[in-house]
Parts: structure tokens; sequence; C-alpha cells
């Protein structure tokens, strides 16, 4: 680690993806790892020393193991936790630990140096292997020598998963490989080089309610570990060791934000109605069943959208029917009477998981994804849409399809689900009435929405994804950030017609983007005719305060006005006032401001 002789100061300018203001210490996560790895031979008489250090950090990094699995299996369940089951055998493999005291006992290597070319020779190996497990398993030796190292080397930035304290997160870039690991309670924010407004890094940043900065350039240079930083999530701007007066001036923002967050709790038993009596629901978004927690909390008036992505993709084998019915049911069954909207798995694009191999393409977001890819592997679907409804006998549960791109996709997932249906009955195995629904998030979506509607019970509009596609820009892009806009005139277009001829067709319709939880996009969508929307559950109370400070009658004016811009920075503008004028009537008055 390099050596931090005095503390720099620091105005870093990057892209804001969550607001909200933090203060903490930095904990920098260098995926690439410790960058030099001091080398150098031992005398005779230091080998049995360097030995033991040896075995202290191996001792240290499995009780570190064993706590984060405990804690995993707790909060996730079993099958979440496989991946570091995996690092505690590698870690106790006779092989690995007997080539290391060779290089030390023999060619008196350090420890360090033994380590890092042991773990480099077996990582080489596994990755030259045609075979994808076996390939994972080089990245968890790979994974696991970074941990040793940083043990060896007293280097926080690899020990991220079993924080003290709570910290900023500072990385490189915020693989969903690496928010899956990081322990919630200890995340005060994050900054990233590389990070997009819309990347699920950045909806877990929402949904835990702290603020994330992406797009900071070089940033694992500029920061080090334990610097102090101040991160503005509202504005983008990140600093490093600030001056009393910075420090000073962010807590009192950090005073105010919290004293209106108390203010927003009391609406939580108060009924989600525009000021003029029209009701909107309010639903939340999930990734986990243990979220399901912050959804009731918040008042949700339902789960809008569960994402079943997480279990496919933090271990290495698909999670069985059982494993995944006994999720589905516990969200059911908490939820309940309220209802959950079950997304089957949407991978594909940047993440697959390592037994759904696909082609590799050159333009992945543009190739197997969402019910697509699943209809290539219909065992998987097929198990899933069994869990799914095998929970629908314990609550109100419905499935949502991702990324249909047309009919056709539709008709295959329908098929599936009905002879997943048939199966459960002649094993005479209980379930309920499911509903069927597709998330809306593809342009020939847009163009078939008729034909779709009338084999559907329900849409839900996945805005990240149809900005994405609508505008042709990768949403997990920093660099494009700017320009991502779901206020894109081109974007409220599609937005106000898949609400009218859902209206028409007497089907519900929900939006389930980011774009839900945005307090501009409220009056719009209500205005447009959208009554459901479905976000992170930290957002519903803020949403919940919006709607009730306004009128049906305004938001249909504002709608009105935002569909005749030609541009999203005049639709921005034009929010951005109306919104203003609405929370400043009626928002419960703060005491601090
Ligand atoms: C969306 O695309 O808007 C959506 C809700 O799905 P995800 O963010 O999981 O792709
Ligand atoms: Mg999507």
């Amino acid at each position: 680690m390099a050596g931090k002789e005095k503390r720099k100061l620091l105005e870093l300018r990057g892209f804001p993806i969550s607001p909200g203001v933090a203060i903490g210490k930095a904990a920098v996560f260098d995926e690439a790892g410790p960058e030099e790895v001091p080398e150098y031979r031992i005398p005779p008489s230091r080998v049995d020393a360097e030995i033991s250090r040896f075995k202290h950090a191996l001792n240290q990094t499995r009780n570190d193991l064993a706590t984060l699995i405990k804690r995993i299996e707790e909060d996730l369940g079993e099958s979440e936790a496989a991946i570091f089951r995996v690092q505690l055998s590698v870690m106790d493999d006779p092989t690995v630990r007997s080539d290391i005291e060779r290089l030390i006992v023999e060619e008196r290597y350090n420890v360090e140096s033994a380590l890092s070319l042991t773990i480099e020779k077996f990582s080489r190996l596994l990755s030259s292997v045609s075979n994808g497990v076996l390939k994972e398993r080089a990245s968890d030796i790979r994974d696991l020598g970074r941990q040793l190292l940083a043990k060896l080397m007293f280097d926080e930035s690899a020990d991220l998963w079993n924080l003290e304290e709570k910290v900023v997160v500072v990385a490189r870039n915020l693989s969903p490989a690496i928010t899956v690991r990081l322990d919630r309670d200890k995340i005060l924010a994050f900054v990233a080089d590389s990070l997009g407004p819309t990347s699920h890094a950045a909806i877990l940043a929402r949904s835990l309610e702290v603020p994330a900065v992406g797009a900071v350039r070089n940033l694992a240079g500029l920061i080090a570990p334990s610097d102090i930083l101040v991160i503005d999530g509202s504005s983008g701007l990140v600093f490093v060791n600030p001056p009393k007066k910075t420090l000073d001036h962010y807590r009192q923002v950090k005073q105010k934000a919290d004293a209106r967050k108390r203010l927003l709790a009391k609406l939580v038993s108060l009924p989600s109605v525009t000021a003029d009596g029209e009701e909107i629901q309010l639903m939340a978004n999930i990734g986990k069943a243990s979220e399901v927690a912050a959804a009731i909390k918040a008042g949700a008036a339902g789960v809008g959208l569960y994402r079943t992505e997480f279990p496919f993709l933090s271990h290495r084998e698909m999670p069985s029917e059982h494993e995944q019915f006994a999720m589905y049911r516990e969200v059911a069954e908490r939820i309940a009477p309220a209802g959950v909207t079950i997304r089957v798995l949407d991978v594909g694009g940047d993440k697959f998981p390592p037994y759904m191999p696909v082609p590799s393409d050159t333009n992945p977001y543009l190739g197997w994804r969402g019910v697509r890819l699943l209809l290539r592997h219909k065992e998987i679907f097929k198990t899933q849409l069994r869990a799914i409804l095998r929970a629908s006998h314990y609550g109100s549960v419905s499935v949502l399809y991702p990324v249909v791109s047309g009919v056709e996709e539709l008709r295959m997932a329908r098929m599936l689900f009905e002879e997943a249906a048939a199966e459960l009955h002649d094993e005479k195995i209980p379930f309920g009435q499911v509903l069927q629904g597709a998330m809306v998030e593809v342009p020939s979506a847009v163009v078939m929405i008729n034909q779709l509607l009338k084999e559907l019970d329900f849409l839900s509009v996945g805005t990240n994804d149809l900005t994405q596609y609508i505008l042709a820009i990768n949403r997990n892009s920093d660099s494009l950030a700017p320009f991502f806009d779901p206020f894109h005139p081109a974007v409220l277009h599609v937005l106000k017609t898949l609400v009218r001829a859902a209206l028409h067709a007497g089907k519900p319709v929900s939006i389930c983007g980011e774009m839900a939880g945005d307090p501009l996009a409220a009056p719009l969508l209500i205005g447009m005719g959208y009554r459901s929307l479905s976000m992170a559950p930290a957002s519903i109370l803020q949403i919940k305060d919006i709607i009730r400070s306004s009128s049906l009658k305004e938001c249909r004016r504002i709608a009105h006005d935002a569909l005749k811009k030609e541009t999203a920075w005049e639709v921005r503008s034009l929010l951005e006032d109306s919104t203003s004028e609405l929370t400043a009537t009626t928002t419960p008055k703060d005491s601090s401001e």
C-alpha cells in the first residue's frame, strides 16, 4: 500500500447517482489488489517467522470468511454463501498451501511474494481451461489471494466485506460481484470511477438511501484508505480531507435532511392520494426477500417489482426449485394481504450465470437477455415458473416477463407457464391464480403494445431499459450518463402512448423503473394517467409527500406542458419549476429551515 505522507485536500467532481450527504472515512476497494507486492529473499533465520506470518494471515482470513458466511447465511440464506464456502475450501487445499510453504522454505521468498506467485500460477492454470466452472474458480483463488495479501500488508482495501465501522466505499468499478458482498449496514456512501445511473450498484445505493457519485476519474490514485470524505450525492461532488468550513456546511445540510426524513416518517399511515382525492398506488421494488421489511415500513401498497436475479448471480449453481419457492413464499406471506409481482430472471447483457452459457457477442445488450435468454434455457425458466406458481398458494402473486420484444416471445413464455401449471396440477401441488404481465422496455414492444395487451393481464414499464433502448444509450455507461435521460421527450411520448393503450384495453399499468421514484417525475406521470408507481422503499414517503401536495388538475397541466417540449432540458426546467411550487405549498414545515 502506498504510504500517505500528508493528507491531500481535494475537490473531485463526478456524476450524481444517488442523492444525500455522507461524511466518513474512505475504504478503498481496488479490484486489482495491492499494486506493489513487496518481493525479497529472506535469510534462513527468518523462515519460521515467515511461515508463522503466513499461518496467522490464513487464520485471520479463515475467521473473516467464517463470519462473513454466517452473516450471509443469516441474512440471505445458505445458498448465497456458496462463493465464500468455495474460497474457504481453496484456502484449506493442501496443494496451494504446500506450494506457498515450499517457496518460503526452499526458495526463501518472503511470504507476500510466495503467495502472489502461487496465486498467479493456480489462477493462470484454471483460466486456461475451457470449463466455465473451473474458470470461475480462478477468480475465487485470485480473490482469496487478495484477502490474504491485504492481511499481510495491512492493506484495508481488500477487506471491504468485513468492515468494523461505517465507511464510504470507494471503488474503481462497483460490479454486482462486489456489491453482493458488502455489509449493507456499514455503507455510508459509494464513490466509483465507473458507475452508471441505473446500474445495479446505483439501484442498491438508492434502496439503502446512501449517496453515490460516479464517474470520478482515477479515484484510486486520488483517495487513500482512511481519508475523510464528504460526499454530496445530489451535486456529484466529493471532497477529500476537506477544511472545517466545508465539513461544517455539510454537517448542517445533513442535519436538515435527517430532520426532513423524520417529518416524512409521519406520512406512513396517511393515504397516498392527491390533494383532490385521486388515489395513487405506491409499491416497492425489492431484490431480496429480506427487503420486504423496508417495503412494509415505508407503507408500500405491495411489491410492484421483485427482481429475482440476486441468488442466481451470487452463487455458482442455479438455486433449486425448492430454494426459489421458499424465497418467493416468504415474500408473498410477509407482504400479504397486499400482493407481489415476481419478475422472472432478467440476466444477460453484462452478466451471465455460469450455468447459462451463450455465444459471445460484440453487443451483449442487444443479444441474449431477459425472456429471450430464458427461452433458450427452458428448464431454468420452467423451474422458476413452478416455484412462483407454488408460492401463489401462500399469497397474492403475479409473474412478470422482462425485456419482452414481441408477441412471439410472450406466447412462448405463456406456453411454458401453462406447462408448469399443468405439471403442478398433475403432481397435486397446490397453487393459486397468477396474473401474467410484461415489462415494456423495448421499442418493438411499444409498437406492438395493443397486440401484447390482448395477451397480458397487466403492464409494467421499465423506464431504465426503455430509455436505454429508445435513446440508444448504454444505461451502465458513466461517460454517457449526462445523455441518459428518461425526461427526453421521445421517452415521454412513449410513456403517454403506453398508459393510453393500457387504459383503453382496461388493463392495469405501472412504472417500475428508477423514474417512478424520482420526485421530479411523479406529477408528470400522474398527469399522464399512471396510477401505480413502484420504486425503492426509501423513495416511497418522499413521493407520497409530493402526491399529497399536488392536485390531479395541476399534474395534468404539467404533463400537458411537458409533452409539448422538445428537449430533455426544457422538460426538466418545467418540472423543476412546477415541483418546487408544489412542495413549497404543503410540505410539512421543517423547523430547522
Ligand atoms: C427497468 O429496466 O426499468 C427495470 C425496472 O428493470 P431493471 O432495472 O432491473 O433492468
Ligand atoms: Mg429492465
